[in-house]
């Protein structure tokens, strides 16, 4: 029988954070057994599911984990993926595909992937140390390490000469400075029947210091036509990369009202977790979705939605607690969401809040209401 739905497998996610959690906590209404690596015994993933402890890098680590499972996936990129092509080869379900996870692993070879697949992204040149930086730079320009650059670590501005002494000095790249109005995000899933659904644009807004999402709007507040074109790009990605599972692509829209791709994310993705309450599917489900081989949800937006960060208040470090916890609550359509992490430390992703509303600007003051009063503290 084709159509019943056997949920008798065993679904790994390599990592246990937030996005892991998150994942449970959607794989319940389908009945999904988890099993969870990460090198943290106390990661938020623990107590919820089977959990083990290892590292995510390790070949043995992985084949031993991997071996027990019937699907394989993951939440974030930096995994061994000899260990998850064995596993494939072995018969087992790796998605997104291990070739996948590799290319994405590294911005040189994602950045050639888009210049050789007519995929728009910003002009750059390969760069092997600080010698080539500085022979090559025209600034101002970008300069982005190839491996292991996570949340704004492995990029950099440089402005001017006097900046080339920080220039990285491993593999990498220099990259135009793109002038944007707006970065944006389109949330992509592909199943093995090769359905594609897209979720509508959001709009991202940048911490000035710290390079990580701020604020999160849906929809993005851009034309239907730029829309449509990122609608198109992220579609283009997924079925050139041949993809399955969920695939993040973030945008950036020019002055000039350009779409040039940033880079993607080939898993849940922290400019979609408002679509647990705004958008008919979540990306949580959707991911799911399409890695257990079911048909793809609707996506389309149930309201307009903003999303906050919850990262731990600059000058506090310890046991956490939530300053402002019932004061957010009490707005109407806040909906808060922690992660289960019993540290906090400056900046430490603690958790985000959904803010729900029709009316635009009643959203946003609603945001800003939730970004002043809700504070991580010890
Ligand atoms: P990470 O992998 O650390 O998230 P990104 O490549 O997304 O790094 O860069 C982090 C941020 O730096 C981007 O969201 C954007 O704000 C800025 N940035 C990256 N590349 C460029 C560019 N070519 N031009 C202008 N700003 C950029």
């Amino acid at each position: 029988m084709t159509n019943t739905f056997n949920q008798d497998f065993k679904l790994g996610i390599l990592g246990g954070g937030q996005l892991g959690r998150m994942l449970i906590q959607s794989g319940i209404d389908f009945n999904f057994n988890f099993t969870i690596l990460d090198p943290d015994k106390n990661a938020p993933c623990s107590t919820l599911a089977e959990f083990s402890e290892g590292k995510l890098t390790d070949f043995d680590t992985v084949m031993k984990f991997g071996s027990q499972c019937d699907v394989i996936t993951i939440e974030i990129e930096n995994v061994n993926t000899s260990a998850l092509r064995e596993l494939a080869r072995m018969g087992k379900r790796v998605f997104p595909q291990p070739e996948v996870i590799e290319l994405i692993q590294d911005k040189r070879v994602q950045k050639t992937f888009y210049k050789n697949n007519g995929i728009p992204t910003a002009a750059f040149v390969l760069t092997e140390n600080k010698e080539d930086v500085a022979r090559l730079a025209k600034f101002p320009m970008v300069n982005k390490l190839g491996k292991e650059g996570y949340d704004g670590r492995g990029v950099q501005i440089l402005r001017g000469k006097e900046d080339l002494a920080n220039a990285f000095d491993k593999p990498g790249l220099l990259e135009e400075l793109v002038p944007f109005d707006k970065e944006i995000s389109v949330i992509v899933a592909r199943n093995e029947n090769g359905q594609v659904e897209t979720f509508p644009p959001v709009e991202m807004v940048f911490h000035p210091e710290q390079n990580l999402v701020e604020y999160l709007f849906a929809p993005a507040q851009i034309s239907a036509e730029i829309a449509q074109r990122a609608d198109r790009i992220a579609r283009d990605i997924i079925e050139k990369l041949n993809m399955i599972g969920l695939l993040a692509v973030e945008m950036f829209v020019t002055h000039s009202g350009e779409v040039l791709v940033n880079e993607i994310a080939p898993r849940p993705h922290n400019s979609g977790h408002q679509t647990i309450e705004a958008n008919v599917t979540s990306q949580y489900e959707q991911h799911l979705r399409a890695i257990a081989g079911l048909p793809l949800g609707k996506t389309d937006l149930i309201m307009p939605s903003a999303m906050v960060n919850l990262l731990g208040e600059p000058g506090y470090s310890g046991t956490a607690r939530y300053a402002g916890f019932e004061d957010v609550l009490s707005v109407k359509g806040v909906h808060v969401h922690l992660y289960g992490k019993k540290q906090t430390k400056p900046f430490r992703k603690m958790g985000h809040v959904t803010i729900l509303d029709e009316d635009i600007d009643s959203l946003k003051k609603k945001a800003n209401f939730v970004k002043q009063t809700l504070k991580v503290i010890a």
